[in-house]
């Protein structure tokens, strides 16, 4: 997952995404849909990521980047194909 977060820009925001299944460890099951900047992450996976020392390495976690709609105009997101109403 370390990899995965230096291939983001450093002011990017990821969403941790876990299996949902019932092999999740409860460390990983707890950072579910939580939105962390890159430093938050990586101080996450430092040192308590999922079961320290795990030999099979069996954390399927993932991050998906969280995109701020503040940061994005108007063009930018109809060049994305996205609509957004606000009521
Ligand atoms: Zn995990």
């Amino acid at each position: 997952m370390l990899e995965q977060l230096q291939r983001y820009e450093p002011d990017q925001k990821v969403q941790w995404l876990t299996a949902r299944d019932e092999h999740v460890y409860p460390l990983c099951a707890a950072r579910e849909g939580k939105i962390f900047s890159i430093d938050e992450a990586k101080k996450e996976i430092e040192g308590k990521f999922c079961k320290p020392g795990d030999p099979d390495d069996r954390c399927r976690c993932c991050f998906i980047s969280v995109i701020e709609l503040d940061d994005i105009s108007d063009e930018e997101l109809a060049e994305l194909g996205i609509e957004i109403e606000i009521e």
